[in-house]
């Protein structure tokens, strides 16, 4: 055989020594540590300061007039109440009937802002029956703070309040201006809350180094590669759209029906869309997020994740596989609701599919309708936006190398120090949509440890927390803030 056959072969092992050896230089972590004995004692009380929170029912609606104002009134006599230096040294700022904003003033005019984010609405209870112990009773049995509003996320709004109150009465101050930014109807859109506050933000001309929103969790039992439980700190999150697919038909009896119906059309409309996939794109997020969890997958794992630009096609073709992972690659259009005729024996006049589409960073609403609207109208259809819906453009991804993320990522060490740490995509969408002009870096992470037993109580019945997840919050936020 002559030597030039051999070239493709030689190529192709000089490209896997290569490979092995970046997957080499990525060393497995050394094994987790868990919390010193005793760290969280000095915490101990701070998950009753929580449950009186979660007594109070501030449930947002979408109609005002269905909300109870007293709750939300009793809400911040409860923070002057529990947080009584708190609320007293940081200076608030008029933010509406749904905002709350505290100013904490740095020593270093020089250095920018930090928001931190939380809301204090919740969702409502939902089938009450359906609880083991009423919604807001505050239950504190077991080892756990029960009741809505617990985990989503009173929870971090308590510690980081919690966290100031304990600084303030030790003298410090921060270094850098923080502002701590609570929503009162986030559940709803957040237009009265966090819109609001970012408002009165811009009108101060602030423009924040980092945000710290609500988002991800310490991931228990939900990476099955990885060693152990991982912070997934959300670097971005996906843009929302509702679409709707709409064809005409000529209506009239249906005994002498057209070769295709309005509702045929949309059924193929939407048959071509859900096998057309959104391409799927190695996004910052996504190599970052793999980059990281590098040092705590297998070997086999190590070699894909540290040669992304070989490895792409595979992992994009694995990713593609599941639901949960397929959402991190790619825009998704779920077809969720359809109408035609509402007789049986009458052809439709119009028939109209609508596609609930949450976008990728790097790509937006625009490209996204134009897409659907090329599909629909192969088959004699057209896509526009939903009337009622939203519509937001996924917000520019943040970087890891950055202050605030190395900031969040030594309070995780402090508080988790078990997890591993590494950059996600949230495909929820939070408050922070509100503050894209007022802060740098935006991060989306909640101190707490959770798996998916914990995941599937929000917004649904029996929410609750752990009182350690309560205290290791509070040392998280008090790391955090005490190295601002
Ligand atoms: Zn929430």
């Amino acid at each position: 055989m002559s030597i030039i056959a051999w070239l493709p072969a030689a190529a192709f092992a000089g490209l896997f020594v290569v490979m092995i050896a970046r997957a080499l230089a990525t060393p497995r972590a050394a094994p987790p540590r868990a919390l010193p004995p005793g760290t969280l004692d000095a915490f101990a009380g701070v998950e009753d300061k929580l449950a009186a929170l979660v007594r109070v029912p501030t449930v947002s609606r979408f109609d005002p007039a269905e909300e109870d104002e007293a709750a939300f009134a009793l809400f911040r006599a409860e923070l002057a109440r529990l947080y009584p230096t708190a609320t007293a040294r940081l200076l608030p700022a008029d933010a509406g009937d749904r905002g709350i904003l505290l100013e904490w003033p740095g020593s270093d005019r020089t250095l920018a802002p930090a928001i931190m984010t939380a809301h204090f609405d919740v969702v409502p209870p939902g089938d009450e029956s359906d609880w083991e112990s009423p919604p807001f009773s505050g239950d504190r049995s077991g080892g756990w703070v029960r009741g809505r509003g617990s985990q989503d996320i009173k929870v971090t709004l308590a510690c980081m309040l919690e966290a100031a109150e304990r600084l303030l009465l030790r003298g410090f101050t921060p270094r850098r201006t923080v502002y701590f930014a609570f929503g009162g109807d986030e559940e709803t859109g957040g237009r009265r809350g966090a819109a609001r506050i970012a408002s009165e933000l811009a009108r101060r001309g602030v423009k924040a180094s980092f945000l710290l929103d609500e988002g991800g969790v310490v991931a228990d039992g939900m990476l099955p590669f990885a060693d152990r439980p991982i912070a997934l700190v959300g670097i971005s999150e996906k843009g929302y759209v509702d679409v709707v697919m709409a064809a005409k038909g000529l209506g009239g009896h249906a005994s002498m029906p057209p070769r295709h119906t309005a509702a045929g059309m949309i059924a193929k409309a939407v048959g071509a869309g859900e096998a057309r996939r959104f391409p799927a794109v190695m996004t910052y997020t996504l190599s970052k997020f793999l980059a990281a969890l590098a040092p705590y997958v297998p070997f086999g794992y190590r070699l894909l994740f540290r040669n992304l630009g070989v490895t792409a096609p595979l992992v994009k073709a694995a990713f593609s596989g599941s639901p949960s992972t397929n959402a991190l690659l790619r825009t998704t259009a779920a077809a969720t609701m359809l109408s035609a005729s509402d007789k049986e024996n009458v052809l439709p006049a119009r028939a109209r599919a609508v596609f609930n589409v949450r976008i990728l960073p790097g790509s937006s609403v625009r490209e996204a309708l134009a897409r659907l609207d090329r599909i629909a109208s192969r088959f004699g259809a057209t896509a526009t936006f939903a009337h009622h819906g939203h519509a937001n453009d996924p917000l520019p991804e943040s970087p890891v190398e950055h202050e605030g993320y190395e900031a969040i990522g030594r309070a995780i060490a402090a508080a988790h120090p078990e997890a591993g740490v590494a950059p996600f995509m949230f495909t929820a969408a939070t408050d922070t949509k509100h503050y894209g002009d007022v802060a740098g870096a935006m991060y989306r992470f909640a101190p707490i440890v959770q798996g998916p037993d914990d995941l599937s109580r929000i917004h649904a019945a029996n929410e609750r927390v752990s009182v350690e997840n309560v205290r290791r919050c509070c040392l998280f936020y008090e790391t955090l803030l005490g190295g601002m």
